[in-house]
């Protein structure tokens, strides 16, 4: 029988058993999350057992990256399956602070990442990305592990833990894990929960889309030209996008002529109410 995992809420709690395992000569990882975890989440437990001798998983729905319009209230929760499904992965602690805890009422610092934060899901979500850099650096500084996960699968986020962990001297090796599909290629999220039967049957078409992007720009389609037929499409489908554009993989600045250096296409679109995002990798061809 799997043992079961310790949870700590208070910073104290956590830097007390990071600090006995350090001590001990043991490595440590963190991976971040909202919660109600899925195999993506798992997939990065596991890449964190891997790399490190101890895995801490933190849970934490960050009010401050949500909109007032946005999902906070409604975002799935499931503190007693996800301490289940890490008992499985035998991790090693679950940081689930309160609110409280990480913003206390004379709360007053935002972490705002310029740049890399700018476009894409930050051109349409102003404040998320500073939202997201304020608890990430928190996190990471709370718990000063050796190493930190995140998911290719907000490939924007991982390049802005990147640039901030840099920024900011904050002495951790950020690791990106790759991104974990349903069968049929939808990118797991745990918004997926949101989509209705009809809109769960369209969603897998988003990364169908950028597949075919990616798999025209690598066979040398100009790039307006793979960028429009793909739009297209996903409009007919009835999704709302929000962008669908190829970037550098490393800046994320626009790419233009040829593609020569590590590229990406990205989406972001609404689906419904549901907001989904994907990515993928241009494939490199040999010249
Ligand atoms: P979230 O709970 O949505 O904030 O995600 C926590 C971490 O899990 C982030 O680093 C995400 O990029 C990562 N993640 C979420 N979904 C997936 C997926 N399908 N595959 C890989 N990583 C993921």
């Amino acid at each position: 029988m799997a043992k079961r995992v310790g949870t700590v809420r208070s910073v104290r709690a956590l830097r007390k058993r990071v600090a006995a395992w350090q001590s001990a000569g043991e490595t440590v990882a963190l991976v971040p999350t909202m919660g109600a975890l899925h195999e993506g989440h798992l997939s990065l437990v596991r890449l964190a057992k891997k790399r490190a001798d101890r895995a801490i998983v933190s849970i934490f729905v960050n009010p401050a990256q949500f909109a007032p319009s946005e999902d906070l209230a409604t975002y799935p929760r499931d503190e007693v399956g996800d301490r289940k499904k890490l008992a499985a992965l035998d991790a090693d602690l679950i940081f689930a602070p309160t609110e409280k805890e990480m913003y206390p009422p004379d709360f007053s610092t935002r972490v705002q990442v310029a740049d890399v934060s700018e476009d894409l899901c930050g051109a349409s979500r102003p404040q998320f990305f500073a939202g997201v850099a304020t608890v990430v650096a928190k996190l990471l500084i709370q718990c000063l592990p050796d190493l930190a996960v995140f998911g290719d699968k907000d490939y924007q986020q991982l390049l802005v833990v990147r640039r901030l962990a840099r920024d900011l001297d904050i002495p951790v090796k950020i690791i990106g894990g790759p991104i974990v599909r349903e069968p049929d290629g939808l990118a797991m999220s745990s918004r997926n929960a949101y989509l209705s039967a009809k809109e769960r049957q369209i969603a897998p078409l988003l990364h169908g889309t950028i597949k075919d992007v990616a798999s025209d720009l690598a066979a040398g389609r100009p790039i307006d030209e793979a960028l429009t037929a793909g739009r297209e499409r996903l409009i007919a489908a009835a999704f709302d996008l929000d962008y669908l554009e190829v970037r550098d993989a490393n800046s994320l600045k626009p790419v233009e002529g040829d593609i020569e250096g590590p590229a990406r296409v990205f989406v972001g679109a609404y689906l419904g109410r549901t907001r989904l995002i994907d990515n993928v990798a241009v494939p490199r061809t040999r010249k």
